[in-house]
């Protein structure tokens, strides 16, 4: 019986793969620049740690998280399990490990990354999957404007890093416990006027979470709410100055910027600045990265009163608009080695350990098989150059090295074989 991957969560093979590390490796190094060093945490958490940080009427928390019961190996009684949830995103699990590692008596200023798989049951289409990878970061310990800019021209620079030019920058705040009460005030007092040309789903969660009707995608919530009172007229002083000193930060970098007041994001710990970068190629699912800050997250969860703020990208869609640009294939071995004879293959083995050893791509075969079918693999596999090796050659201490692209021959000594394709390594 063949039994196949869940719907949603997909494999990534060899010839994607080499995209993924690729990206890996660009953030790993544009964030290093930043200071940001890796977290890594882990992928079942207790289901409240989600619930207390994400927030009980987002569709994260309502509907889309993988949670199960588990109960202690040790002990028989059923009463005693605990709920675990999959992790859906990995800010709750960094400032989990913050909190509970008291990493803030030390230093309280901690600028983290991870990258990993996350996990949200949402139906499955373009650009969105069960299982998802994200990169993200998180810098723990500062409240001001200047962290809030750093994090994004990390995120600018990483997008330039990987040829990233189509991504644009939307900004909001989402003020702060101070201004945000009012607003969300006279926000549901515009909605109440509506109610009946809105949807279910904000019909429902208005009153508790106003603020998400105007993230709603329903076309005639977007249009109801078209006239709503924007929250950047609302901010209180403290919040419209710091929120100044990022856009102006911003301004003088020269990375562009919309304001969209619109903006709320799906996760209840957010204040004052949000944001997305989102690509128009992406289709309906177009943000790429977001993230904003969560000054209060800390201390919800059992920390002291330490802001925060960080941003989450999607590799999914990342690499999609990659592809799209045409990243290159993956490249083939630089040495494939063609023996003719058992005597060949002897001497050929420990050969490839060493090119291999020195670092070279070397690929042989272990079975006999003809000359011409181990020259047509060495083709598939897109081998640079093809060493061959028969029992004549061994007898007259030399081989032949084939360079696969000018299709020129060469005898060299078997003596100088390992140095010669050593020095040639880097052509
Ligand atoms: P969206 O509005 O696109 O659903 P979101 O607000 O749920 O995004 P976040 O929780 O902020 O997204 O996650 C940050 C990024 O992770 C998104 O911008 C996106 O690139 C990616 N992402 C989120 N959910 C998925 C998913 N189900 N499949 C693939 N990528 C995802
Ligand atoms: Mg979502």
């Amino acid at each position: 019986m063949k039994i196949t991957a869940i719907k949603g969560f997909s494999d990534i093979f060899p010839g994607a793969v080499e995209t993924w590390q690729w990206v890996e490796e660009q953030a790993r190094r544009v964030f290093a620049a930043y200071n940001f060093a890796e977290i890594r945490i882990p992928i079942l958490e207790k289901t409240e740690l989600f619930s207390r940080s994400i927030g009980e009427t987002t569709d994260i928390v309502e509907k889309e998280m993988y949670t199960f019961e588990d109960r202690d190996s040790r002990s028989a009684d059923t009463t005693d399990v605990t709920k675990l949830t999959l992790r859906p995103e990995g800010t709750a699990g960094v400032v989990r490990a913050y909190v509970e590692s008291e990493m803030y008596k030390v230093e309280p200023v901690r600028k983290l990354y991870y990258m990993g798989p996350m996990f949200r049951r949402e139906r499955p289409q373009k650009g969105r999957m069960r299982q998802f990878h994200q990169i993200g970061a998180e810098a723990l310990g500062r409240g001001d404007p200047f962290i809030d800019a750093e994090v994004l021209l990390m995120l600018g620079d990483f997008f330039r890093a990987v040829g990233l030019e189509t991504v644009a920058l939307e900004l909001n705040s989402l003020g702060c416990a101070d201004c945000r009460p009012g607003y969300r005030r006279r926000l549901l007092e515009f909605l109440k006027t509506r109610e009946a040309a809105l949807c279910d789903n904000c019909r429902r969660r208005m009153e508790r979470n106003p603020l998400r009707v105007l993230d709603c995608k329903e076309p005639g919530c977007r249009h109801q709410t078209k006239t709503a009172p924007s929250i950047l007229d609302a901010l209180c002083e403290p919040c419209r100055e710091h929120f100044a000193v990022v856009k102006k930060l911003l301004s003088e970098a020269k990375v562009a910027y919309e304001l969209n007041p619109r903006m709320v994001r799906g996760l209840d710990y957010y204040c004052r600045t949000t944001f997305e970068w989102t690509s128009e190629h992406l289709g309906s699912q177009s943000a790429v990265a977001a993230g904003g800050r969560y000054d209060g997250l800390v201390e919800e969860l059992g920390g002291p009163p330490i802001p925060g703020v960080g941003f989450a990208m999607g590799v999914e869609r990342l690499t999609m608009l990659l592809r799209m640009k045409d990243s290159g294939a993956p490249r083939g071995p630089s040495v494939y080695v063609v023996w003719i004879g058992e005597k060949a293959r002897d001497w050929a083995f420990p050969v490839v350990h060493r090119l291999r050893r020195e670092g070279l791509v070397a690929e042989m075969e272990g079975e006999t098989r003809s000359m011409k079918s181990q020259m047509r693999r060495a083709d598939k596999l897109g081998a640079r150059a093809v060493l061959i090796v028969g029992d004549d050659e061994l007898q007259k201490g030399q081989a032949l090295l084939r360079d696969m692209a000018s299709k020129q021959q060469q005898e060299i000594a078997l003596a100088e074989i390992v140095a010669k394709l050593i020095s040639g390594k880097a052509s």
